[in-house]
């Protein structure tokens, strides 16, 4: 039975887990867990050694910002868990490798199309910081994948595509869109960080590169932030390049962590995606509430491409507050939680809320067509570990406090 016959539950328990990882040469047995191996000085046989070079790939010791067996076992893990993927690159967040992959793929002159509900860093990325370098960006609607071929310029080097959206969680045709980018020879880059590839396996759609955020649900503990970068050779190879020439290197505890966390990964979305769905469905049924944005509730906005395309969900989504709510009613809502911390991040096993307003982020279309868009006063939660009727009780009392 080859890895990738077996089913992903499966190979998250083994992946990353080599013997030369977890063994010590010439003895027998090994430990489950890769030992953290602290970035020491990598040294060579002899002279002859050292002149030989080494394969400019993980698993070989060079030096130590080219990082070690706790990073190759993560980075390895990874690959693994993404079908169709030849390597992965760590990086010290997210957003690092968000940023570092676009500069890889990209060069002066070129062109990227940037889905207009992407993660607001990424937005200011492809707008703000690559135009230092002579790259231009241009966002669209990924809710008209017909419209892409029709964007795509003479200088159009890339796509850079994320489903479901932040904030508002559309999902978008993401096959259909990197067909698109495939067919007129640019590359797809997938921010993949709300399904990761257990929900979402991106390669296999047709997406050139997977980025996720490490920070949500790999960690998952909220207790590290990371970010990678996977892909096929030689895209893999590219991203390589510029993360080394950039000096981007991930601590072996953080990488650690991060592979403590992915063991879990599975049952800790299967257990979150349930708890979701009921409170979402809860919140739907609610006067104070005009719309639920969440793709894994039947009916809601991008259930049907939800239903088509993925395999699992998470924790993440948000909701609208009917006509009459105002910001001040908002806070007071978010105020009162007492299970819900007030956070930006989310994937961890905590709930989390926090108040949006995607107009000012989303310049094409600021709610998803078809919704009651109500008061337009958002409301995102992490739906974390907790027991859902606690959770459901917590929004309840929240919502009553919005009216006093
Ligand atoms: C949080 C987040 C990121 C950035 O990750 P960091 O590890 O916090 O830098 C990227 N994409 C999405 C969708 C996110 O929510």
């Amino acid at each position: 039975m080859s890895n990738n016959d077996r089913k992903p539950a499966t190979r998250l328990v083994e992946a990353g887990r080599k013997r030369e990882w977890t063994s010590v040469p010439g003895s027998k047995g090994r430990v489950v867990s890769p030992p953290v191996w602290r970035a020491s000085t990598h040294l060579y046989e002899d002279c002859a050694d050292l002149a030989g070079g080494r394969p400019n790939e993980d698993g070989h010791f060079y030096y130590g910002r080219r990082g070690g067996p706790t990073q190759w076992a993560l980075a390895e893990a990874l690959t693994e868990l993404e079908p169709g993927a030849d390597g992965t690159e760590l990086f010290p967040s997210g957003v690092a490798a968000i940023a570092c992959t676009l500069m890889a793929l990209l060069r002066p002159g070129d062109e990227l199309l940037v889905t207009d509900n992407v993660y607001e860093p990424t937005r200011n990325i492809a707008l703000s910081m690559l135009k230092q370098f002579g790259i231009t960006a241009r966002p669209f609607d990924p809710l008209e994948p017909d419209s892409l071929a029709g964007l795509i310029g003479e200088k159009t080097r890339a796509v850079m595509l994320e489903s479901p959206g932040s904030l508002t969680l559309e999902v978008c045709d993401v096959p259909a869109l990197a067909a698109i980018a495939r067919r007129h020879g640019i590359l797809s880059i997938i921010d993949n960080t709300w399904a990761t590839p257990l929900g979402f396996p991106a390669l296999e759609h047709g997406c050139d590169v997977s980025v996720m955020s490490l920070t949500k649900h790999v960690g998952g503990h909220s207790d590290v932030m990371m970010g990678s970068a996977t892909a096929a050779k030689p895209v893999i190879n590219r991203i390589r390049r510029q993360a080394q020439f950039m000096g981007q290197v991930v601590s072996p505890d953080d990488a650690a962590l991060a592979l403590r966390g992915l063991r879990t990964m599975q049952v800790r979305l299967n257990q979150s995606t349930g708890t979701a769905i009921e409170v979402a469905e809860w919140l739907s049924d609610h006067p104070a509430v005009s719309a639920v944005l969440c793709p894994m509730l039947p009916g809601a906005p991008g259930y049907d491409l939800w239903r088509r395309d993925f395999s699992g969900g998470c924790g993440l989504f948000s909701f609208v507050l009917a006509e009459g709510a105002d910001v001040a009613a908002r806070a007071r809502l978010v105020d009162a939680l007492e299970l819900f911390g007030i956070g930006f991040s989310w994937g961890g096993f905590e709930s989390l809320a926090i108040p949006f307003d995607p107009a000012p982020v989303h310049t094409l279309r600021a709610w998803p067509p078809g919704i009651d868009e109500g008061s337009g006063l958002g409301v995102r939660l992490s739906i974390g570990l907790e027991d859902a009727g606690d959770l459901i009780g917590d929004l309840a009392q929240g919502l009553d406090a919005m009216g006093s």
